[in-house]
C-alpha cells in the first residue's frame, strides 16, 4: 500500500524533535551533528535566536497579503539583494527550481524584445541540477530525472561542463544564454577548471548572449564570498538563488540587470506566494546577518581549514575516501566506495551528510560552524571510515577462505 506521503524519496529512517546550532536531537534521543544542513538550506543552523525573533514577529504582524499590494520587507530585501549583488531587480519566488524557472523566462524574453525572438536556444552542462520542475529538468538534461515524464521542453543544448571548446561548438544563431553552476553542487561538488566562468563571461559578451547563473546552491555565503561569482571576477546578467536565503523558511529568488529585464512587465511573470511579508522578513534577517562584518571571512576560513582536515582524512583512509573537492563550506568527498554507504556510517556516528553525483559525500554544514564542531565532525568521520575498513576487511577476509 502506498505511504499517505508519496514515496518520491529514498529516505533515512531518523527524524527530529529539535535543533539548536550545528545540532539536531533525534526522536531516538541521539545528538547529531547536521552537516547535511538540510542540502545547503539551514545556513544560520537551527534555531537562531535573531530568525527565530524575526519570524515570530513578522507572524504576529501580517504573513501574506499577495502581489496585489505592496510588501515593504519584499522591497527592502529586494534592495538588499541589488546593493550586494550586479542586479538591479529582483523576482521572488519559493523555491530554487522557480528561480531558476524565472531565469530561463527572462532569458527568453530579452532576446524576443530585442527583436530575436529566434534566440530562445539556451546552453547547459551535463551533470547540472536545476531542480525538478518540467522546465528546469529539461534545462539539466539528466535522461534519469525525464524519464517517462513526456516531451522534455525543447531549447537546451547540453555540453560536457568545463568544456569550453565544446560550449563555442555549441552556439548557434538561436543561442541566447549559457546557464551554469558556478560549482556544480548535485552533480558531485564539481569545481569547474579555473578561468571557465569568466571564459564563460567573455564569450557571452562576444555573442550577445546572457550569462545565467544557478546559484542556488552556491549562493549567500556558502563558498566564502557571499555569490560564489565574486571569486571568479565576473557578473552575470541572470542569477537564481534559493536554499540558504531563507535559512529554513522558504524563499527563492531571479536576480536580473536592468538590460535583461527589460520585457518582465507587468503581467509577464508571477508567484501567488511568491515574496510574501513572512517569507522576505525571515530573509532580510539571513541576509543581515551574513553580511556582518567577519561573518564570510571566517566562513572560508573555517572552510579551508575543514578542507584540510578532510584532505588528511583522504591520505589515512585511502581504500574509503579519493578525492576531497569543493570550496568554502561546500565540500565533497568523492568515496571509493559506494557513497551512502559512507553517508550511513557517518550517520551511524550522528554525523549527518548527503550523497551527491560522481559519487560523492556531500558536507554543507550551516556557515556558523565552528572549528571545534569541524573537529567533532573530523572524529565522527574517522570512526565511520575505520567501521568501512573493518568492513572491508571482513570481506576481504571472507573472500580468502
Ligand atoms: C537545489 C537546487 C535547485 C532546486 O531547488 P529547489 O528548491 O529544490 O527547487 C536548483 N539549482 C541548484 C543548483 C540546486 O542546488
Amino acid at each position: 500500500m502506498i505511504a499517505p506521503l508519496m514515496p518520491t524519496y529514498a529516505r533515512a529512517d531518523l527524524a527530529f524533535e529539535r535543533g539548536e546550532g550545528v545540532w539536531l536531537t533525534g526522536t531516538d534521543g541521539r545528538r547529531y551533528l547536521d552537516f547535511a544542513g538540510g542540502v545547503a538550506v539551514s545556513s544560520l543552523g537551527h534555531a537562531h535566536p535573531r530568525l527565530v525573533a524575526a519570524i515570530t514577529e513578522q507572524a504576529g504582524k501580517v504573513w501574506h497579503v499577495s502581489n496585489l499590494f505592496r510588501i515593504p520587507e519584499a522591497e527592502r530585501l529586494a534592495k538588499m539583494l541589488v546593493d550586494v549583488s550586479f542586479a538591479d531587480t529582483v523576482f521572488f519566488c519559493n523555491s530554487g527550481a522557480e528561480a531558476m524557472e524565472c531565469a530561463i523566462k527572462v532569458a527568453r524574453k530579452y532576446h524576443a524584445v530585442n527583436g530575436h525572438p529566434e534566440k530562445s536556444r539556451i546552453i547547459a552542462f551535463e551533470g547540472s541540477f536545476h531542480g525538478r520542475t518540467l522546465a528546469t529538468l529539461a534545462a539539466a538534461g539528466a535522461k534519469k530525472y525525464l524519464d517517462g515524464f513526456g516531451e522534455p521542453l525543447a531549447g537546451f543544448d547540453h555540453v560536457p561542463y568545463g568544456d569550453l571548446d565544446a560550449v563555442k561548438k555549441a552556439i548557434t544563431p538561436e543561442t541566447g544564454a549559457i546557464v551554469v553552476e558556478p560549482i556544480q553542487g548535485e552533480g558531485g561538488v564539481r569545481v569547474p577548471p579555473s578561468g571557465f566562468l569568466r571564459a564563460l563571461r567573455e564569450l557571452c559578451n562576444e555573442k550577445g548572449l546572457l550569462l545565467v547563473l544557478d546559484e542556488v546552491q552556491t549562493g549567500l555565503g556558502r563558498t566564502g564570498k557571499f555569490f560564489a561569482y565574486e571569486w571568479a571576477g565576473i557578473e552575470p546578467d541572470v542569477m537564481a538563488i534559493a536554499k540558504g536565503l531563507g535559512g529554513g523558511f522558504p524563499i527563492g529568488a531571479c536576480l536580473a540587470t536592468e538590460a535583461a529585464a527589460k520585457g518582465m512587465t507587468a503581467g509577464t511573470h508571477g508567484s501567488t506566494f511568491g515574496g510574501n511579508p513572512l517569507a522576505t522578513a525571515v530573509a532580510g534577517t539571513v541576509v543581515n546577518i551574513v553580511l556582518e562584518k567577519g561573518f564570510l571571512d571566517r566562513v572560508a576560513k573555517t572552510g579551508l581549514l575543514f578542507k584540510q582536515r578532510l584532505a588528511e582524512m583522504k591520505d589515512r583512509h585511502p581504500a574509503v575516501i579519493a578525492e576531497v573537492r569543493g570550496e568554502g563550506l561546500l565540500l565533497g568527498l568523492r568515496a571509493v566506495v559506494p557513497n551512502m554507504d559512507l553517508v550511513a556510517a557517518c550517520r551511524e556516528e550522528c554525523l549527518l551528510t548527503a550523497g551527491a553525483g560522481e559519487n560523492v559525500v556531500r558536507l554543507m554544514p550551516p556557515l556558523v560552524t565552528s572549528d571545534a564542531e569541524v573537529a567533532e565532525a573530523m572524529n565522527k568521520l574517522d570512526r565511520a571510515c575505520q567501521k568501512i575498513e573493518a568492513t572491508l576487511a571482513a570481506h576481504t577476509r571472507g573472500a580468502a577462505e
